[in-house]
């Protein structure tokens, strides 16, 4: 079976081809800049050399076949006809309280998804035109949507609930829902495989430290709490993204900086995180040049990041009565040995020793504890699209003919 995997952002469409049999990518690649000028589609025939395409491409659907046309080309495609294509899997942001798991896409699926546009209005509505484009373009292929949510629909409402009137919950659905689910389940999955364990046996704080950062407890293989929350703006300081902030600071920006509440949320979202506290760059490569050079507030930025992630961490094993496993992951999570050992330093009193030869490490799965912690650390590549491809699968095969 060939699962074809698709992740739209707003202005963006990354795809994989995945050979269900070996589980080995046959292609993948990007469209940026969607409806932009200097649109492209960059193409990569695994083991070949990457194509890239630039092209007037005004909307998804213009992206996708594009996308298809790569996939079948006579030089540059890995597949002859889009029949070889077997079934799609759609990573979509917010499935709300009524998606728990990846589910088949069917038009009452489509109305569900729609429904959290309202959460999610950047993610949903480009997930919904990818199902859309391929729905017409491979007609012959079941979808399945796999949401950033679903993982963390577990979580008790003592952990998801705010401290606001319940008629908000009740009326608009306004609870802690999380995200970043399925790589947060990908890297707990493989800590326990790797300790020889079941998940449902250990108590587990994943760190998807990105461009978009979030700290999940998952106790007994179910996530109780994220630090994500109603919308991927809260908790920890992200790149660009504030994390939690007294929310009077709302009001007092809008009088103060005379700010609309779009501007509130756009200076939140894009120009706060280690951006507005270093005034240099939301990435995490240029921070560390420049502390090493002695940018003072690149320093702070580092601090900062490093400290609320430590007191997560802490917080959620006080939330689990324990931990057995602490993992990282993500562009940050998965490089930075420099801040691995900056967030577990400290916690010591946990039981955790972290090796800093074994913390050396990048692109591979590794324990990076040193022998005898009693609490594993773990650094974990995550892979997001395998585990869309694998639902995808799973869902899928009762309705693929054999070939
Ligand atoms: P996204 O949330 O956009 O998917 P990624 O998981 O790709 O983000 O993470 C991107 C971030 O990872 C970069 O902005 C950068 O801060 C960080 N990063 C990547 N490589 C390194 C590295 N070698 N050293 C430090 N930080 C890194």
């Amino acid at each position: 079976m060939k699962v074809f995997i698709v992740n739209c952002g707003s202005s963006s469409i990354k795809y994989q081809l995945v050979d269900m049999e070996t589980e080995n990518v046959l292609a993948k690649g990007l469209v940026e800049r969607i409806g932009l000028p200097g649109a492209v589609l960059t193409h990569t025939p695994v083991g070949r050399d990457k194509v890239v395409t630039e092209a007037e491409i005004p909307d998804h659907s213009t992206g996708i076949s594009m996308v298809l046309n790569a996939l079948t080309d006579a030089e540059h495609g890995v597949i002859s006809s889009l029949r070889d294509i077997d079934a799609v899997g759609h990573r979509v942001a917010h499935g709300g309280e009524r998606f728990t798991d990846s589910v088949l896409i069917t038009a009452d699926v489509v109305k569900g998804i729609e429904a959290c546009v309202e959460m999610a209005p950047l993610h949903n509505p480009a997930a919904l035109l990818g199902i859309k484009a391929c729905k017409s373009l491979i007609e012959h292929a079941p979808q399945v949507a796999v949401f950033d949510t679903a993982f963390h629909q577990t979580m008790p409402k003592q952990a998801y609930l705010y401290g606001l009137p319940y008629e908000l919950y009740e009326k608009y659905g306004v609870r802690r829902y999380g995200f970043h689910g399925t790589s947060h389940k990908y890297v707990a999955q493989r800590a326990a495989e790797m300790m020889g364990k079941h998940m449902t046996d250990l108590r587990i704080v994943t760190c998807h430290l990105g461009n978009g950062a979030s700290v999940t407890a998952i106790k007994n293989g179910k996530s109780i709490d994220t630090s994500m929350g109603f919308t991927p703006l809260a908790g920890l300081v992200m790149g660009t993204r504030s994390g939690e902030i007294d929310p009077a600071i709302i009001p007092f920006l809008m009088v103060k900086e005379n700010m609309t509440i779009q501007e509130v949320d756009d200076y939140l979202n894009k120009k706060s995180g280690v951006l507005g506290i270093s005034g240099l760059s939301s990435d995490f490569r240029d921070l560390e040049e420049a502390a090493s050079k002695g940018d003072e507030r690149s320093q702070l930025a580092i601090d900062i990041f490093a400290y609320r992630v430590k007191k997560f961490i802490g917080s959620y094993v006080a939330a689990m009565g324990g931990v057995d496993a602490i993992v990282f992951t993500a562009g940050l999570g998965e490089n930075s040995a420099f801040m691995r050992e900056k967030i577990c330093n400290g916690l010591e009193f946990l039981g955790t020793r972290i090796d800093e030869a074994k913390n050396n490490v990048r692109g591979k799965e590794t324990e990076i504890s040193a022998d005898g912690s009693k609490v594993k650390l773990f650094m974990i590549p995550t892979n997001e699209e395998i585990v869309i491809a694998r639902d995808t699968k799973a869902i899928c095969a009762p309705l693929v003919p054999a070939k």
